[in-house]
């Protein structure tokens, strides 16, 4: 029986969110992005976009503070 799983090739409905450099809790967000994206885990993969997105607001200037 060779049985494939479509839910895990088909990829992720949204795009990477991309974190600015030198925060720290975006790059662990990163990390457990990758974690869940190699195990399959796509809602995890969503929560760490979301999370990384709502930390920096794109309508806020995050460079000067
Ligand atoms: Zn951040």
């Amino acid at each position: 029986m060779t049985k494939t799983d479509p839910m895990v090739e088909l990829g992720f409905p949204i795009e990477d969110a991309k974190p600015p450099e030198g925060c720290e809790v975006c790059r662990e967000l990163v990390v457990q992005r990758e974690a869940a994206a190699e195990r399959g885990d796509a809602t995890k993969v969503i929560d760490c976009n979301v999370e990384i997105r709502s930390h920096h607001e794109p309508t806020v200037t995050w460079a000067e503070q």
